[in-house]
């Protein structure tokens, strides 16, 4: 990044207003040296959304104290690696949480492993493992995981204070450096029945790691290496989240042709087999045997998950005039006007590292149903702010219940948005990273005495 930019973001972190990067730079060198500043990170004053901008929701006291702890570190350099810049919750997160640790003087940069369709092929196998599905874990298959993350750490130099690499496709790097600083290992699985082949290959790589970082404490595994546990957060302020008036919503939705005569049954997810889908059709027939609705399958595809594009040619054909199979789900604005106009969203997952979807809807104070599993089960507490369910019975009947008592559904709706408030934005995120990097201690070790 150059000096110019880095200069401008500490200027920021100190509290003053500064002017966007690159927006004002003049002709030439400058302005090759600004990035581009995405609209979606424009915050409350026209720049880069700031801690400040929490306050509403976190207090002066919430932001001093995350400040402390930022300052603490200095301008520490951070580097996160994972496999996508889009689609999932991992890039979701990283996105937001990489700028609003720049504002704040750490120097938090992101960069993305270059794969092949067969590395894509295998972590995504290892991925699924990891949930416990069986895989045939071939010497070929280990080495062109291994083999593409030897490629990407020679490509990539690293002088960084530390080091996080983001699931499983990346833990080979750790074996291609001399290591100067901390290494993070972030695992955003579902951990709590993972493969056992699968865990006695990678958990090699994973003890050299200094710290694991798991999403839930259920997830915890027999390691050398200390496991710490966050579960990711929201961005309250990026297109998605932000709030919409009815009339942006009303645009969207008539954009994609999406009828509202009737309630919105609304699931959105990467097309993938553990959020189930084919299970929410299940249960939105039975419950439209006793309601009316409109179910909206909504979806994208991210550039590491080689099964998308199967799973959702498996949907369309259980389309009909009140079942719609989306796949415009990119649209992040539509995102954001579905989970605010749904009666009920629906995150029916059967394998969950946490589920970034049910904090977005329940942000929007939209009663969700989700899957008792994994990091659902740590967002919704069944029957307070939405419900849990294990089966696609169980789901028809919490869709027709919610459906027919509006006054429930407003109930569990304010309950969830306060539960974010409290427990699920990215400052409480945010912190916990500080608290991990500031925990780290520098030992100066003689190699040897000197004569
Ligand atoms: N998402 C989206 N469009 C879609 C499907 C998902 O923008 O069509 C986003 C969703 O809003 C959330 C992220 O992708 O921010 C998914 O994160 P989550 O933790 O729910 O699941 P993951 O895909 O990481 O398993």
């Amino acid at each position: 990044m150059g000096h110019r930019v880095r200069s401008r973001l500490r200027q920021a972190a100190d509290g003053s207003c500064a002017p966007l990067p690159g927006l004002d730079a003049g002709a030439g060198k400058a302005r090759e040296l600004s990035p581009v500043v995405p609209s979606e990170n424009v915050g409350a004053h026209g720049s880069l959304v700031q801690l400040s901008d929490y306050e509403p929701f976190i207090g002066a006291d919430g932001v001093d104290r995350i400040s402390t702890k930022a300052r603490a570190l200095g301008d520490r350099r951070v580097v996160n690696f994972n496999a996508t810049y889009y689609g999932g919750g991992v890039a979701e997160t990283l996105s937001s949480l990489t700028l609003l640790m720049n504002t704040l003087g750490i120097e938090a940069e992101w960069r993305v492993l270059q794969g092949t369709p067969d590395f894509f092929n295998v972590t995504k196998k290892l991925h699924n493992a990891l949930q416990g599905a069986p895989i045939d874990l071939t010497s070929t298959k280990k080495r062109i995981y291994e083999e593409v993350v030897f490629e990407n750490a020679v490509r990539n130099y690293l002088d960084h204070d530390l080091v996080i690499a983001h699931d499983p496709q990346t833990l080979p790097l750790i074996d291609h450096y001399r290591k100067h600083a901390p290494w993070i290992w972030r695992c955003h699985i579902d951990l709590s029945h993972p493969d056992g082949a699968t865990w006695t290959y990678l958990a090699p790589f994973i003890e050299r790691f200094d710290a694991v970082i798991l999403s839930c404490p259920e997830y915890r595994q027999e390691l050398r290496t200390p496991q710490v546990f966050f579960m990711p957060a929201i961005n309250p302020f990026n297109r998605k989240n932000r709030e919409l008036s009815e009339a942006e919503i009303d645009e969207r939705l008539a954009h994609y042709g999406i009828p509202t005569d009737r309630p919105l049954v609304v699931q959105i997810s990467r097309f993938d087999r553990w959020k189930d889908p084919q299970g929410v059709v299940a249960a939105f027939q039975q419950a439209t045997r006793e309601v009316d609705a409109t179910l909206v399958l909504l979806g994208n595809f991210a550039t590491d998950d080689p099964e998308g594009g199967a799973i959702y040619e498996s949907l369309l054909k259980s389309r009909d005039e009140r079942i719609l199979v989306l796949s415009h789900g990119d649209d992040t604005a539509l995102v954001n006007g579905l989970q605010r106009r749904a009666a009920v969203v629906v995150q029916k997952s059967l394998r969950e590292g946490f589920g970034l979807t049910v904090a977005e809807a329940m942000w929007k104070g939209t009663p969700v149903i989700g899957g008792n599993v994994g990091g659902i089960r740590h967002q919704i507490e069944d029957g307070v702010n939405g419900f849990l369910v294990s089966s696609v019975d169980e789901a028809a009947t919490r869709i027709v219940q919610l459906l027919k008592d509006e006054g429930l559904r407003k109930r569990l709706g304010e309950r969830a948005r306060e539960t974010v408030r409290e427990r699920f934005l990215l400052t409480r995120y945010l912190e916990q990273y500080l608290d991990l990097f500031n925990s780290f201690e520098t030992s100066f070790r003689l190699r040897s005495v000197p004569a």
